[in-house]
């Protein structure tokens, strides 16, 4: 954005709103540059999974010895994530899952498990 546009509080080229105190003119240097680029902060969707981490086919049927936890499973979280839920998500449910696939059973930490 043009240090004018910011002054003015008028963008011409697109209309994007400048509010007051909230952008500021940077006119002075030195100045650095990063590279950054997108990322992927956490899908929503993905594999299906009992509450066993077991995988589902696409009828909700167990596909027997396929076991999933993580980013890769979706449904876990609903239809939103609170943040910071993810990491707890993956080791919880990767621990869960790591058990059922080496000895077929729940966790100790689970109530009511198996
Ligand atoms: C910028 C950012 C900030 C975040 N901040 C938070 C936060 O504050 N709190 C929070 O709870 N969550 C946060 N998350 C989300 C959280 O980090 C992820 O949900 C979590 O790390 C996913 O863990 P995972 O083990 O399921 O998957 P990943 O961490 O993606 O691990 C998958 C692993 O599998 C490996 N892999 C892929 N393909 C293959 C293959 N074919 N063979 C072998 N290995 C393979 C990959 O190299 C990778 O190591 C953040 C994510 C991002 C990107």
């Amino acid at each position: 954005m043009r240090q004018d546009y910011v002054k003015n509080l008028k963008d011409p080229d697109f209309g994007k709103r400048i509010d007051k105190g909230v952008m500021m003119s940077i006119e002075k240097g030195p100045y650095y540059a990063i590279p950054q680029w997108p990322s992927v902060h956490h899908t929503m969707g993905g594999i299906t999974i009992t509450d066993k981490t077991e995988v589902q086919d696409i009828y909700g049927k167990v596909i027997p010895g396929f076991f999933a936890a993580g980013e890769v499973t979706g449904g876990v979280h609903g239809t939103n994530r609170l943040g910071s839920n993810a990491v707890a998500d993956c080791v919880a449910n990767g621990y869960i899952a790591g058990q059922m696939a080496a000895k077929g059973t729940l966790p100790d930490f689970i109530k009511g498990k198996n």
